[in-house]
């Protein structure tokens, strides 16, 4: 398959790169890695007129303590680069946990972080070569108002399928959107949004140029199921994040990912464990609390009954491991 022709921008600053976000409006479209972005671009399901590659921005690609201890991360850094960093390693090893496993070590390779928080949603229906696709009608995501995947929905139902995201939410992480006319800051829990097309609070003209992490503390844990242990995209992923002891948690932070168009935040499961502390009893009614919570979500890939099995367990052994991990301040 072949790319279809655009216009190659390499910017050699943030700065010009965002005024020719701002010139070329809808016609450009923001490459990082690229590996997600030209496969689209082969499948024809995006056609942009420019290409604006991050690629060579130094400016985007360090990694900066900040005074009040947080971790500022450039968005082009890649995630093979992020995986073998020590601070990574050693303070957020859930965050590492969830890069090590996109992909395979070539995509890892060339895949950023900031690719990866804003991943396009996929949908089996839709992310075919556009042969496939023109043997039945099109969708939300191409040029039609109908939903394949269900079909009385108003809007597109397609998965977010990024293994980065549920963990930095879980974190408390934030992005640094960036425009010409300035930067505002966007906690990772309100970046995402409940529609496959319009999955994300960027606006046009906007780079996500870093993601900022929180003083590390507490624990974590994250999890990824997926039909291979390699090259493959999750059947669901969960991941959770507690500060305090086991008896009496200060905060419970609960995602689970790959199971709609946007990371679920598990409110009711939190507040379980919250309340009961890490008990068997507790985990297993926030399991059952997140296995219920499919009840309105769709899955493309697998029937439902066996997701939501497959969901409980998943959520049951994360937070059994989580409740063993040493408890850190
Ligand atoms: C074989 C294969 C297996 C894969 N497996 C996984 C997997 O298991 N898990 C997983 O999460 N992903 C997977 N991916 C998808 C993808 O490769 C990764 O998510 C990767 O991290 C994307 O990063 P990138 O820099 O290449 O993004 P790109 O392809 O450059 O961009 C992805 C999307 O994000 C937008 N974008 C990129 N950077 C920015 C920015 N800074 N600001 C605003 N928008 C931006 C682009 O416009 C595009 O829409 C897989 C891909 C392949 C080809």
């Amino acid at each position: 398959m072949q790319l279809p022709q655009f216009e190659y921008i390499r910017p050699k600053s943030l700065a010009e790169g965002l005024a020719a976000l701002a010139e070329h409006g809808d016609k450009i479209a923001i490459m990082s890695g690229g590996s997600d972005l030209l496969l689209n671009m082969k499948f024809r399901l995006e056609g942009p007129a420019y290409l604006l590659s991050l690629n060579g921005l130094s400016e985007l690609q360090q990694l900066e303590k900040l005074d009040d201890g947080s971790l500022r991360v450039g968005a082009a850094c890649t995630l093979t680069h992020l995986a073998e960093h020590t601070i990574i390693k050693e303070c957020y090893p859930a965050l590492r946990a969830a890069i090590f496993v996109v992909g395979s070590r070539h995509v890892r390779n060339m895949g950023t972080i900031g690719g990866n928080i804003c991943l396009e949603t996929r949908c089996w229906y839709t992310n075919q070569s556009k042969i496939w696709r023109d043997t039945r009608e099109g969708c939300f995501k191409t040029d039609a108002e109908q939903c394949h995947v269900i079909k009385s929905a108003p809007k597109c139902h397609a998965l977010n399928s990024t293994d980065s995201g549920p963990i930095l939410m879980a974190l408390d992480a934030s992005v640094v959107l960036a425009s010409h006319t300035g930067e505002r800051i966007v906690p990772m829990r309100e970046f995402y949004q409940n529609d496959g097309v319009e999955h994300t609070v960027l606006k046009p003209g906007e780079v996500l140029t870093a993601v900022v992490l929180p003083p590390a503390k507490g624990r974590s844990v994250f999890r990824k199921l997926s039909q291979r242990e390699g090259l493959d995209f999750a059947t669901g992923t969960f991941a959770a994040a507690v500060i305090g002891s086991n008896e009496q948690p200060e905060s419970v932070s609960l995602v689970l990912g790959s199971v709609a168009p946007e990371p679920r935040v598990m409110p009711q499961a939190e507040k379980i464990l919250l309340e009961g502390g890490l008990t068997d009893e507790a985990i297993d009614a926030a399991a059952d609390v997140a296995r219920r919570a499919l009840l309105e979500v769709t899955n493309l890939f697998t029937p439902t009954f066996y997701k939501k099995r497959l969901i409980k367990v998943l959520v049951k052994d994360a937070l059994l491991e989580l409740r063993d991990q040493r408890v850190r301040g």
